[in-house]
C-alpha cells in the first residue's frame, strides 16, 4: 500500500524522553553534544523531550538546529487554578512543537485515563502543538491475548473528536509497558504485528489513505544495538527512547539506524 505521497515516505521520527533525569546544565550538555552530533539531520525527525524547566534552556542550544522540542505532557485547561500543570501555550511559548501524551508511566503512576489523554490530545491539537500519542499493552494483557483489544480501546477512546485533517500533526507511539526502562524489548516480529494492528485501527478510524500517511514509532527499551533491526521491519517509523536518549553516542547510533531504513 501507498501513503498520500505515493511512496512508503513516512518520514522516520525519533523522540528522545528525558523523563525527570537531567538537571539544567545536564540538559544544556547533553542538547549541545546532541547538535554536534545530529544538527543537521534532515532525512531523520529528532524531537528532544526535557523535563519542563529545562525546556527554554534547551531550545536556546538547538535552535540552530534541525533538532525539536517536545513537551514530555500537557494539560488541557489553557490556564487557571490548576496546581502543577503546565498548558499547550505555555509549552508553545518556550519553542515546543511536540509533546507526548498518555505516556505509560503517567497512566499508570498518576492514574491518566484516556479519557484524560483525549482531552490533553485535542487541547495540544487545537493549539497547534504536533502529538505524540504513546498507548501500550502491560505485560499481564499481553500474557492474558488483550493487546489488540487494549490497543483499539486506546486508541479509539484517545482520538475522540480527532478530525482526519489533523491526522498529519499525530505520531502513535506503540510502546509495550513490559518494555519500558525494562531492558526486555518486543522481539521484531511482536512490534511488527503491532504496529500492523494499529494502523489497522488508524484505517477504521481515518481511512486507508490517512492511515498510511500517519507515523508510528516503537518504544521500549530501544538501545544502539537493537535499534536496526526493530527500524528495519515494515511499518515501524521510528522510535521513542528513554534510558538510551540520555547519552548522546547512544541516541545518535539509534537516529543513524533510522536513517538508513529510509
Ligand atoms: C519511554 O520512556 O518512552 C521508553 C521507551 O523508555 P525506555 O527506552 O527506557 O524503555
Amino acid at each position: 500500500m501507498t501513503d498520500r505521497f505515493g511512496g512508503s515516505t513516512r518520514r522516520s521520527i525519533i523522540g528522545g524522553n528525558w523523563k525527570m533525569h537531567t538537571t539544567l546544565a545536564g540538559a544544556a550538555d547533553l542538547a549541545a553534544d546532541l547538535v554536534r552530533r545530529l544538527g543537521e539531520t534532515m532525512a531523520v525527525e529528532v524531537v528532544l523531550c526535557p523535563p519542563f524547566p529545562n525546556l527554554e534552556t534547551v531550545q536556546r542550544v538547538i535552535e540552530v538546529s534541525t533538532l525539536q522540542l517536545g513537551a514530555q505532557d500537557v494539560f488541557w485547561e489553557d490556564a487557571g487554578a490548576f496546581t502543577g500543570e503546565v498548558s499547550a501555550p505555555m509549552v508553545q511559548a518556550v519553542g515546543c512543537d511536540w509533546v507526548i501524551v498518555g505516556h505509560s508511566e503517567r497512566r499508570r503512576l498518576l492514574g491518566e485515563s484516556s479519557e484524560m489523554v483525549n482531552r490533553k490530545l485535542t487541547a495540544a491539537l487545537r493549539h497547534g502543538l504536533r502529538v505524540i500519542l504513546a498507548i501500550g499493552e502491560s505485560g499481564d494483557e499481553r500474557y492474558a491475548g488483550q493487546t489488540e483489544q487494549v490497543l483499539r480501546s486506546q486508541l479509539h477512546e484517545s482520538l475522540i473528536g480527532v478530525r482526519p485533517e489533523k491526522a498529519d500533526d499525530l505520531v502513535i507511539a506503540y510502546e509495550p509497558v513490559w518494555a519500558i526502562g525494562t531492558g526486555e524489548t518486543a522481539s521484531p516480529d511482536q512490534a511488527r504485528q503491532a504496529h500492523a494492528f494499529v494502523r489497522q485501527v488508524l484505517a477504521g478510524l481515518y481511512g486507508d489513505e490517512i492511515a498510511q500517511a500517519i507515523r508510528i514509532q516503537y518504544g521500549g527499551s530501544v538501545t544502539a544495538a537493537n535499534a536496526a533491526e526493530l527500524l528495519a521491519q515494515p511499518g515501524i517509523d521510528g522510535a521513542l527512547v528513554g534510558g538510551a536518549s540520555l547519552k548522546a553516542e547512544d541516541f545518535a547510533a539509534i537516529v543513524q539506524a533510522a536513517g538508513l531504513n529510509r
